[in-house]
């Protein structure tokens, strides 16, 4: 048997790469983190050789939960598999204000993701005035479209959704109400935001995000019939034979150590922190005149309108990767472009794993400034390119900022 290195020295020296990359930069991709060792350790064992299909013997709790998904998207899938019929109505938060492709994005001339191709989607928004959840306008929306399932949970959203409102305006159509909680999944299970299990009939999640665990996905469902389905028969069923076949043993093995990490004082102490940090950046950003979406934060990210400076997030996002520092751009409401969005989205879940705290937050948020200052005079080079050029210049090697850059 022999070791990466012989068998495929290219892969192995991309891996190296990367390896050295996450151990250089500020990583602040909110839906990034570096698991544990243990959790490595599970997911690179025999376990990955296991083939096995169908499920444990039977559990008696109030909520069920799958965790054979192979990951956030599939994990959705599975839900709307088990609950809806073809063509049925659905409405999740749209993209551009913080949702998620697989709650059911769809354009003017496209219907994106397999969600929106199977389902009838009817995206709720933001009061583009607050940044917050337009909670009025999902239950007027709701009313006239009688949705069959509501999705709460968001990919860019700083705040708590209101669960108990949702709730009443589920239970005012008839409908099911999901919450997809990928992004705060380690901050529920440390109680340091709101928690869905209580108002949501079904709860999903991504497994690597904050939750800092293998990459995978799970389905909580409650154990009472609701609408008349059986959720653990219809979502069990969904999930394997419906959409997968066996389950990836090494990531499940990866989990159960991650869940075990979740229980312990130190991952709640790590969760809290995550938290604390954020603010300490939202605070500082705002300190040094950024405006905020919702004005602040409630989680372990923050999201950045950079309109009132004439910035976008692209250009930002490139100009602080050339200085290792990841982020990513992303859309605030009333955006134009999708691809070239007006703001930008930090976390704090890997950095705080990297063991940063709140002072070191506030420095994260100077180096952000510097390199929004750094790419107002790049685009002032070049000024009235369009992105492509722009990123052609800044790219280049006799790009005249690159030693401000790298500094
Ligand atoms: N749901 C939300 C809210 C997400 O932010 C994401 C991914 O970022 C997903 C689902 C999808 O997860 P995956 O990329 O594992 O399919």
């Amino acid at each position: 048997d022999y070791g990466r290195s012989e068998v495929d020295p290219e892969v192995d020296e991309i891996i190296k790469k990367e390896k050295n990359r996450q151990f250089r930069s500020l990583e602040l991709i909110a839906s990034e983190n570096f698991t544990s060792r243990a959790v490595m350790e599970t997911v690179g064992s025999c376990l990955t050789n296991k083939y096995s299909e169908g499920l444990p013997g039977k559990r008696f709790y109030q909520m069920g939960v799958n965790v054979q998904p192979l990951s956030g998207s599939p994990a959705n899938f599975a839900v709307y598999t088990a609950i809806l019929k073809p063509h049925d109505r659905i409405m999740g938060l749209d993209l551009p204000h913080g949702g998620h492709l697989s709650h059911g994005f769809m354009t003017a001339k496209r219907r994106v993701s397999g969600t929106s191709i199977y389902f009838e989607s009817m995206p709720y928004r933001l009061d583009e005035s607050t940044g917050i959840v337009d909670y009025d306008m999902l239950e007027k929306t709701a009313a006239l479209f009688r949705p069959k399932l509501i999705i709460a949970g968001a990919s860019a959203y700083s705040r708590d959704f209101d669960y108990p409102r949702m709730r009443k305006i589920a239970d005012s159509v008839g409908a099911f109400l999901m919450m997809d909680m990928a992004h705060i999944s380690g901050l529920v299970a440390a109680s340091v935001v709101a928690d869905p299990f209580e108002y949501c009939d079904i709860v999903t999640t991504t497994t690597h995000k904050s939750l800092r665990g293998p990459r995978g996905g799970m389905i909580f469902f409650k154990k009472d019939p609701v609408n008349g389905v059986e959720l653990e028969t219809a979502i069990n069923n969904a999930v394997f034979p419906g959409l997968q076949g066996g389950p990836h043993n090494h990531t499940i093995g990866g989990l159960a150590v991650c869940l075990k990490h979740a229980q312990s004082p130190e991952f709640k102490a790590y969760q809290r922190r995550v938290v604390a940090n954020c603010k300490a950046l939202a605070n500082r950003l705002v300190e040094l005149g950024f405006e905020l979406v919702s004005g602040g934060s409630d989680n372990h990210l923050v999201l950045v309108d950079l309109r009132p400076l004439g910035m976008d997030g692209a250009r930002v996002e490139k100009i602080l990767d050339m200085a290792s520092i990841t982020l990513n751009k992303n859309s605030v409401p009333g955006d134009k472009s999708a691809l070239v969005p007006g703001g930008i989205r930090i976390g704090t879940p890997a950095m705080t794993t990297r063991g940063l705290r709140e002072k070191d937050f506030v420095v994260v948020a100077d180096l952000i400034k510097e390199g929004v200052e750094i790419t107002m005079e790049a685009k002032k080079l070049v000024s009235g390119t369009k992105l492509g050029e722009f990123t052609k210049l800044v790219t280049s090697p006799d790009f005249p900022l690159k030693e401000k850059v790298e500094s």
